[in-house]
């Protein structure tokens, strides 16, 4: 347990204050008349300033089509929208610029792997494995992929904290394991898996592997060259970009075998009526026009982020984790869901006698936004026996002031029940 001593001055050395300026509007809305009070930043961040403001730019000053114009706006556009993916390159420490495919976000990113990859190399009797604490997003396109071609999802478990049972996931492992695909940290239960060894697991039966990075990246540092990982994919507006913008990161071999997914504009080499031939990466991933304020606004983002450093935020949201769960532990009557030794900045949990809908919109009179419902992981709700969980999710502009307004109210809904 940490001395409020020493989580003032941690607090102190990260500059709070100025983060929180980053936010200027948003830090400062009020809701039903109170201070907002921000704790659903596993469902999305906000969005800082500059992030803001490169998007507002492109589309108030900058606005063209890029890859096709030779004039002055469309070869500007090309080359910021380039330079995203040299920087988003460098955040994950990926060795090529063209092993970074922009797509809408993580769902779009595993069902792009999932239908060119799975349709191509996964066979009838292949087995993927995936663990009972995956989002929908990444279960799904498995489940139909394995419709499709007839191979086999299995699941690895996990135990009452919420972390994967390894030795079972191991037993799982066999010659037909052809793909894993695994969350890197739960969005339900903050658990962070020991991805590493997942892959390094994986490998030894050659199997490929994808590493769901949604709720990873903007809490811990990532290098996928490290990791050595096969596929790695994250969304922008879990890490204070703009929606509707995402990453596959994929090995250059891997994507180079796979065939394309979309056809269109920008993906092809030369068009015929009776062939066409496709471009090489990354366009060949990246049909029609891109989001191009999304790709600026993304590598903003970035920047932001690197500017702060993720290694301070993860032990700022570590700090504020910590301090959340032992004062929620002091309350009677809350049960925490999740409660693995390595979690990141999420804090799942029921209150006896009220259902979690409830609490999430009396709390929301507050001015304190947290979520409520399955999370989009219903297995791991029936894990636990319930049907829905509130969450709090903390991000490097919360403060343990928001943690004790967010305490403050939960014990003054306890009493209306
Ligand atoms: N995977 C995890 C772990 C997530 O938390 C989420 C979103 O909450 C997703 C996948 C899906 O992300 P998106 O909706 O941005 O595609």
């Amino acid at each position: 347990m940490q001395t409020a001593k020493k989580i003032e001055s941690q607090l102190s050395e990260f500059d709070i204050k100025k983060i929180r300026q980053d936010f200027p509007q948003v830090l400062q809305t009020k809701v039903h008349g109170k201070p907002l009070i921000y704790l659903d930043n596993a469902a999305t961040t906000l969005k800082p300033k500059s992030v803001v403001e490169a998007i507002a730019k492109h589309y108030q000053f900058e606005a063209s089509n890029i890859h096709r114009g030779v004039h002055f706006l469309s070869e500007h556009g090309t080359a910021l929208c380039e330079q995203a993916r040299e920087r988003i390159q460098d955040f994950i420490n990926a060795d090529k610029s063209h092993e970074v495919i922009f797509t809408r976000g993580t769902t779009e990113s595993i069902n792009l792997v999932a239908q060119t990859y799975g349709r191509s190399f996964l066979k009838a009797g292949d087995e993927i494995i995936v663990s009972e604490m995956e989002h929908h997003s990444n279960i799904v396109p498995w489940q139909m992929l394995c419709a499709e071609v007839g191979c086999v999802l299995k699941v690895a478990p996990m135990n009452d904290a919420g972390e994967l049972v390894f030795e079972e996931y191991k037993k799982l492992l066999n010659a037909k394991t052809k793909l894993v695909s695994m969350v890197y940290v739960s969005n339900a239960l903050g658990t962070v898996n020991p991805i590493k060894e997942v892959i390094q697991a994986a490998k030894e039966f050659n199997a490929v592997v994808m590493v769901d990075g949604a709720q990873a990246v903007a809490h811990l540092p990532v290098d996928v060259q490290e990791l050595d990982c096969d596929f790695f994919v994250f969304s922008a507006h879990k890490i204070f970009g703009p929606t509707g913008m995402g990453v596959l990161y994929g090995k250059e071999e891997l994507l180079n075998k796979m065939p394309p997914w979309q056809g269109g504009g920008d993906m092809i080499d030369q068009v015929t009526f009776e062939k066409t031939t496709y471009n090489d990466l990354p366009h060949k991933f990246e049909a029609g026009t891109p989001h191009i304020a999304g790709i600026i606004g993304f590598a903003e983002a970035i920047k932001y982020v690197q500017g702060i450093g993720v290694t301070a935020i993860q032990k700022h949201e570590q700090m504020l984790l910590e301090y959340a769960t032992d004062e929620i532990s002091k309350i009677e009557g809350i049960r925490l869901i999740g409660t693995a030794k390595h979690k990141g900045a999420v804090l799942g949990f029921v209150m006896e006698g009220a259902h979690p809908s409830d609490i999430g919109t009396l709390i929301d009179m507050e001015g304190v936004a947290i979520r409520t419902g399955h999370h989009c992981a219903q297995p791991v709700m029936r894990h636990f026996g319930v049907s829905a969980t509130a969450r709090a999710s903390f991000s490097l502009y919360n403060t343990k002031e928001d943690v004790n307004v967010f305490i403050a109210a939960l014990k003054k809904i306890q009493k209306m029940f």
